[in-house]
């Protein structure tokens, strides 16, 4: 599907129209105005001690190396987003392989680095994951999480019918405990996206007002926090100018979250996940009602304990906050040698037969495990006996992976296990950009590139 026909078909000819005319006033004909609105991302976010990550398609920063290096320089992430702005969905697995080599390829000869890749329209597809990973690509960040802050019934029938359908092209799915942290697949690891991105506010629901907008990124960032997860803002540095007011607002929202949201390039939280899931905590029998904790991590990884006493700390972990909530968890710094008494073993039995993808889950979600016979469960927090995966379609391993986490998570019991971010931050917020175009000219090249890239493909 080229430029034209995608934006027709999800957008109508009125709305194309008013695109077109909105591309003569966000681009020019040299870099300049780019360059501005990078910056006035790149400037911004460095007064938070942080910067963006910018996906560009290949085409496009073989056109314009320099401003590409210069904005990496000053701190920019750079990712790949395509050979050429195409839809991998409308492409074989092979063709997506032969994209995304050549697309590497210019990204080595421009020494531009790279670890991730964000699909154009987030359109991926099982056959992108298998070539990322064959590709050894770090991660990809294409899995959309769309949040429930626009209400549908506020909105014209058109505008509705055009939300729902860009919700049906970037393939959502539902803001879940799970569903906003971070994942492998195999080797590879996805970093969800949430929606609506700018483009859906700005162009499709007509929302301008900066403070509108800030106000519903805030909105995200708070039920993201609430599940303790990551947000990654997409939006496109076209409109960086008109976005700076309403990031700024957002910024300033994360900063003043109660617990301490973590400001980073997407590139920086892969590299912590990675490192976060070579954690592991061994926990020993002391004798009755005492365990000696060993946790193997780095400095920079938090361990929470709740409902035990920590030996030697001043106060036990089972303060709880109000009649329904959710007792506030230790910090202990790591890495970590101590002696708990609780009650119960504090970790998650496993029965024998417990699959092997559900033990790979747990430890990749920084849950400690031992595997131990039925007799013996209600020695444990929590005792899971899962002979099956974790389901055979995407959307039933979404739900039970989700499922699982919130049970996990809402213990009752004696636990400990490992925070999801470093240092003690309670979320994470990513600022991420995708530069489809750096000028007019490039606007227009897409048309061509794509629909000859597709041609050359269907021969
Ligand atoms: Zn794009």
């Amino acid at each position: 599907m080229n430029l034209i026909a995608f934006s027709m078909k999800t957008k109508g000819v009125r709305n194309f129209a008013r695109r077109l005319w909105t591309v003569f006033t966000r681009f020019g004909i040299s870099e300049k105005r780019t360059r501005k609105a990078l910056y006035a991302l790149i400037d911004l976010l460095h007064k938070y001690h942080a910067a963006p990550t910018f996906f560009i398609p290949a085409v496009v920063l073989q056109r314009h190396p320099s401003l590409l290096r210069a904005i990496s320089g000053d701190g920019a992430e750079i990712g790949i987003h395509g050979y050429v702005h195409n839809d991998y969905r409308s492409l074989t697995e092979s063709q997506q392989y032969k994209q995304t080599e050549q697309a590497i390829a210019v990204f080595q000869s421009s020494h531009i680095p790279y670890q991730g890749f964000r699909n154009p329209y987030l359109g991926w597809t099982e056959e992108s994951l298998h070539v990322f990973t064959a590709l050894n690509l770090m991660y990809e960040s294409n899995e959309a999480v769309i949040h429930d802050v626009i209400d549908p019934d506020q909105l014209s029938p058109l505008q509705r019918s055009g939300y729902e359908k860009s919700l049906m092209l970037f393939q959502a799915i539902e803001p879940t405990i799970y569903s906003l942290r971070p994942h492998f697949e195999g080797s590879l690891l996805r970093l969800p996206t949430s929606i609506p991105d700018d483009e859906m506010l700005f162009d499709r629901l007509r929302i301008t007002d900066p403070g509108e907008i800030g106000r519903i990124w805030c909105q995200v960032m708070q039920q993201v926090y609430d599940y303790g997860g990551l947000y990654v803002l997409n939006l496109h540095p076209e409109r960086g100018i008109l976005c700076r007011r309403a990031l700024s607002i957002l910024l300033q929202y994360a900063r003043n979250r109660p617990h301490p949201v973590w400001l980073a390039r997407l590139d920086e939280i892969a590299l912590w996940w990675k490192e976060r899931s070579q954690f592991r905590i061994h926990i020993t029998r002391l004798g009755s009602h005492r365990w000696r904790v060993e946790a193997t991590c780095t400095p920079r990884a938090t361990l929470l304990a709740r409902y035990l006493i920590v030996e030697g700390q001043s106060s036990s972990t089972s303060n709880i906050v109000g009649a329904t909530a959710l007792p506030r968890p230790l910090t202990l710094a790591c890495p970590l040698q101590c002696i708990v008494q609780s009650e119960k073993c504090p970790c998650i039995g496993v029965s024998p037969r417990t699959s092997q993808a559900v033990q790979d889950f747990l430890s990749e979600q920084g849950y400690p495990f031992v595997s131990s016979s039925l007799e013996n469960a209600d020695t444990f927090s929590l005792y899971l006996d899962m002979p099956e995966d974790l389901g055979d379609t995407r959307e039933g391993q979404q739900y039970r992976c989700s499922e699982l986490v919130q049970q996990i998570e809402q213990l009752d019991a004696p636990f400990l296990s490992f925070g999801c971010w470093p240092a003690g931050y309670h979320a994470a917020l990513a600022i991420s950009g995708d530069i489809d175009s750096v000028t007019i000219q490039d606007f227009f090249l897409r048309v061509i590139e794509v629909s000859s890239k597709n041609g050359a493909n269907s021969k």
